[in-house]
């Protein structure tokens, strides 16, 4: 099957372990357990998938920078699958990294056609003042894409490297498509590579949070950040067998190639757009002295950034959560009260009868209440994993699990909405 991701639509992944093959997504949980504090998400498995997140593990470990970045298109209504990002930025946040979070007006305004006013409004009210309220410190970048002018003119100088076709294969864009959803696709990897400037203290590893459906942007910056970068590093081999890596440059200023041969403790072979370098045991000094060259020759250095990927929620009716069917998601804003009634009405893996349950147990792993307390509600891994056995064992019975959803449904809103009237009176702590 020939899967098609796509940002701006509505899509239904049902089997993500398609991704690993068809766009080189890697299992997440290989690299979990090397984590020394792993987010719930990554625990339980609903970050599922990574590119690159060796990079940014090795950086948390060796208390070396990196970057989080993620951000989120001013449409209206934050909700729960919005607070899955946002507490993704702020555990990196927490473990060190830099963070950012743009808000991507500049893409509600070419793709849904919302005012500048509208998104700015929405932007703040929706989505900014409950992630400082999640708990997003003010050391981190909270920024409009149309206010943002580091990131509009890498977005220009973005746009040189890529063309129509490419954004075609990658996105689907047609002829109708407008302009401004393409450039606002480049905008969206001006965003992702912007924590790499120098103003941000230059090239670095970065991690996007997403849904699988971002996964076209990922792969797109990917490419654009090797394309920006003046000097490729390839490791090679010769006719004996001997490995050796080898600097090229299409547009190298003249005597950069020659500076890097300089600058290196190894043997070295200049050639025309190129140098081979022999003998070379430490990669990261080869690229720290090729990424000084570069930046002093007024030239990119971005590191391709690195993502982890996380599932969706269903809806609360089964299905897709849509803001346009309001029964089947929680909204960050809704009413306490109004959210736990509900939950009682969410649909259930329950057994038709209560003597069926109590033979086959539940189908927990088909139960939209089951996925609130596993994504949002029980932060003890044991006590989950007892409500599971419960369930599936048929001990468990479903009116119990709503009652205890529905009441920490109510309790988390309520303290989550409080915490956002204080926020609001915070926003000039974050520039706002
Ligand atoms: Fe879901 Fe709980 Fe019912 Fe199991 S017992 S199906 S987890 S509501």
């Amino acid at each position: 099957m020939n899967m098609k991701l796509d940002p701006w639509g509505s899509v239904n992944i049902d089997d993500y372990s398609k991704l690993f093959d068809e766009f080189g997504i890697m299992p997440f949980e290989d690299i979990c357990s090397e984590l020394p504090d792993p987010h719930r998400y990554m625990r339980r498995k609903i970050i599922f998938g990574h590119r690159s997140y060796d990079l940014i593990k090795d950086a948390m470990k060796n208390k070396e920078p990196f970057s989080v970045m993620s951000g989120f298109m001013p449409t209206g209504g934050g909700h729960l699958g919005h607070k899955m990002v946002m507490e993704e930025i702020i555990w990196h946040q927490k473990m060190g990294g830099d963070a950012f979070v743009g808000i991507a007006d500049r893409e509600a305004y070419s793709v849904r056609g919302i005012s500048w006013e509208k998104c700015r409004q929405i932007g703040i009210e929706d989505y900014i003042v409950s992630l400082i309220a999640l708990g997003f410190e003010p050391d981190g970048h909270i920024y409009f894409q149309s206010g943002s002018e580091n990131v509009k003119d890498l977005a220009f100088e973005l746009s040189a490297k890529a063309n129509f076709s490419e954004l075609s294969a990658i996105y689907g864009f047609s002829g109708e498509t407008n302009v401004a959803h393409m450039v606002s696709a480049i905008t969206q990897s001006a965003d992702i590579l912007q924590p790499q400037l120098s103003e941000y203290g230059g090239p670095k590893p970065t991690v996007i949070p997403v849904g699988a459906d971002q996964d076209p942007h990922m792969r797109l910056t990917r490419g654009l950040a090797h394309k920006m970068n003046m000097f490729r590093i390839e490791g090679r081999e010769d006719k004996d067998k001997n490995k050796f890596f080898s600097v090229r440059s299409k547009a190298a200023p003249e005597g950069s190639l020659a500076e890097i041969a300089e600058r290196l403790p190894w043997d070295t072979k200049l050639f025309e757009g190129h140098i081979d370098v022999y003998g070379a045991d430490d990669y990261n000094k080869l690229l720290e002295t090729v990424r000084e060259v570069e930046i002093e020759n007024g030239g990119y250095a971005f590191v391709p950034p690195s993502s982890t990927y996380h599932r969706f929620m269903s809806g609360l009716q089964g299905g897709k959560m849509s803001s346009s069917i309001p029964d089947s998601l929680i909204s960050l804003k809704e009413d306490p009260k109004l959210a736990a009634k509900k939950v009682k009405r969410a649909k259930t893996g329950g057994r038709v009868s209560l003597e069926e349950q109590k033979k086959l147990g539940g189908e927990a792993d088909k139960c939209s209440v089951y996925e609130l307390l596993m994504f949002h509600l029980v932060e003890d891994d044991n006590e989950l994993a007892e409500i599971y056995d419960e369930c599936v064992g048929g001990k468990r019975m479903c009116g119990t699990c709503k009652a205890l959803a529905s009441e920490l449904m109510e309790e988390f809103l309520t303290d989550h909405q409080e915490k956002r009237e204080l926020a609001k009176d915070r926003l000039d702590d974050y520039g706002l």
